[in-house]
């Protein structure tokens, strides 16, 4: 059985107050939330250490970026296993804001999938079209190559440390969401371009992302093959991103 997650990427937002009082508030009511859905905050670098001590491994912790090498003079950056080291299960690969203002393209992408992945950490790797490529028909074809490079260099054995979260740009941020159908007919399109791949595709975890709420994630959730969701602003209000973790349908 695939695995459902929601994860919440708090971007360049929060300080140790929200880290208390955010995952304080979540670890309280993890013990009521279905013991099937892997809830994972993913703060920036310099709160990791405060949500790992809050988390009291109630919830899954994951770093925004990584950079593609190991250690070395690289200031600014994080590896993976320092991630790894302080305790992190996930690190966002390839989302957006990386993709749109840092200029990463899928073959970066790539390297630091292979990084993190071969190190044993998940990584949630963020695909989706802009606004222009869907209105000109482009949207399956440009996700489709984005999964293909950007999951190029991930062998056998590593799939179980991957998943996938379909985020079309123009619903980032912006309070408009994807048609639970619109975003079904992508995360299969995903699937089956997985199985092309010759990944173990069922088992893979698919996450939308785009202005998920306490009020649309229950119509997305509900969706056959999406395995949850990546959360940005409705992660920072305690109580709408534990709405959403309850979310799922009943018997999944
Ligand atoms: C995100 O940053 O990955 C995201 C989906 O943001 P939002 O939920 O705010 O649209």
């Amino acid at each position: 059985m695939r695995r459902k997650i929601v994860a919440g990427n708090w971007k360049m937002n929060g300080s140790k107050d929200l880290s208390e009082k955010l995952v304080g508030y979540i670890r309280s009511e993890a013990g009521s939330l279905d013991s099937g859905v892997e809830v994972v905050v993913i703060p920036p670098a310099i709160y990791i250490g405060d949500v790992l001590r809050q988390a009291q491994d109630t919830v899954a912790v994951g770093v925004q970026n990584v950079g593609q090498w190991q250690s070395g003079a690289y200031t600014g950056e994080v590896s993976s296993e320092m991630a790894k080291d302080v305790g992190c299960r996930y690190a966002l690969v390839g989302h957006s804001e990386r993709r749109q203002l840092f200029g990463e393209t899928d073959e970066l992408v790539a390297e630091k999938v292979s990084r993190v992945v071969s190190g044993g950490l998940t990584a949630i790797v963020c695909v989706g079209e802009t606004l222009e490529e869907r209105e000109s028909a482009q949207a399956e074809i440009v996700v489709a190559s984005q999964v293909r490079t950007g999951l190029s260099t991930v062998v056998q054995g590593e799939w179980k440390n991957v998943v996938v979260a379909y985020e079309p740009v123009w619903a980032i941020g912006t309070g408009k969401t994807a048609t639970s159908d619109d975003a079904q007919a992508m995360h299969a399109v995903i699937r089956h371009v997985l199985k092309d791949m010759g990944a173990p595709a069922e088992e893979i975890s698919l996450l939308y992302g785009g202005s998920v709420k306490a009020d649309n994630a229950a119509a997305l959730f509900a969706q056959p093959d999406i395995d949850g969701g990546l959360i940005g602003g409705a992660s920072l209000v305690a109580k709408d991103f534990v709405s959403i973790c309850r979310d799922f349908p009943a018997n999944t």
